[in-house]
């Protein structure tokens, strides 16, 4: 039987509702409205697009959107500042700076510098240690993404085994992190892993989150296991015409669909949840700034 499709747009919208529920309870309540700051560098094509669907969403959820952009040339002072700045303004609860970052720029630095408070990426190195050591941080908006979809497909994950290939940290570590804590029995898999087929034909649940377009096959999946697919990849597409690309994800998904109980599409599964989660997480820091219960 073809494996169930994921909704992730249908679920993000969702999660999008839910979140304006909040966002007008919270106005009508307490007179607060939940403000989220963007900040981008340079003029990177892929980051102008998500920007802009962040700036827009963040408009209809009825937050108010602050948005800033900065030359590529900018210097690493001038960044941290404004990012300084928006710590100390009571009208933004969220910040988030747009990675990638330009070469001259330290990452890690601009990242530490943000309020972990308004670090609704959950990227800071205080929320990361939150999530390592029992929650109550800022969970990074992928991950969260991935585990709300998991857990709607599957409910209790108590024991199952459930392998993450990639270990960036902003996506394959907090997963595991997030998976354990469900109770799952975890594996990290990585480029130095010896027998990636092995750990994926074994595993129940799959997150894959690579970067490679569908390196991880079909046929090296569980009958019936669950396939979140992170991976965003552009790859030529003649059929298109010229120069054109298509969007595919790191797992081969005619192939995966065939085996899988269920799985995320690429377009239209892990993405959209991601901006819904970060505007969940604007809340959620809101009501936190304001020691409001949930
Ligand atoms: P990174 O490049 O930071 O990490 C990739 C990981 O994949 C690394 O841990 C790397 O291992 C591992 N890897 C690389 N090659 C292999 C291989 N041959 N076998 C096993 N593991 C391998 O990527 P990100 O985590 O930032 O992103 C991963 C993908 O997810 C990308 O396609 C990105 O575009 C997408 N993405 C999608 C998002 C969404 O909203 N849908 C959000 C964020 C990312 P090692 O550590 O050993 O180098």
């Amino acid at each position: 039987m073809p494996a169930t499709l994921i909704d992730g747009k249908a679920f993000a919208q969702k999660v999008r509702d839910r979140v304006a529920e909040s966002v007008a309870a919270l106005k009508a309540s307490h007179g607060i409205t939940p403000g989220l700051a963007v900040i981008i560098v340079g003029h990177d094509p892929a980051s102008q697009v998500y920007v802009r669907n962040k700036v827009r969403q963040t408009a209809e959820v009825g937050m108010n959107s602050f948005h800033f952009e900065m030359d590529s040339t900018v210097d690493q002072k001038t960044l941290i500042a404004k990012v300084r700045e928006l710590n100390e303004d009571p009208s933004v609860n969220g910040i988030l700076v747009q990675l990638p970052l330009p070469k001259h720029i330290d990452e890690a630095a601009v990242i530490e510098a943000i309020d972990p408070k308004k670090d609704v990426d959950g990227f800071h190195v205080i929320n990361s240690g939150l999530l390592a050591t029992g929650g109550g941080g800022m969970v990074p908006c992928t991950p969260l993404g991935c585990l709300m979809m998991l857990e709607d497909h599957l409910g209790d994950m108590s024991g199952l085994k459930a392998v993450i290939v990639g270990r960036s940290n902003i996506v394959g570590k907090p997963m595991a992190q997030l998976l354990l804590d469900a109770n799952c029995t975890v594996t990290v898999a990585h480029s130095r892993t010896k027998d990636l087929p092995a750990e994926v034909a074994a595993a129940d649940i799959i997150v894959a989150a690579v970067g490679r377009p569908e390196m991880i096959k079909g046929s090296w999946i569980k009958p019936g296991a669950t396939v979140i697919d992170v991976g965003i990849n552009g790859i030529p597409a003649p059929e298109r015409g010229d120069g054109k690309t298509r969007l595919v994800g790191d797992v081969e998904f005619a192939a995966a669909c065939n085996r899988a109980g269920a799985i995320t599409p690429v377009p239209g599964g892990v993405g959209p949840m991601t901006i819904a989660c970060l505007l969940k997480n604007t809340v959620t820091a809101t009501l936190k700034q304001h020691n409001i219960d949930a």
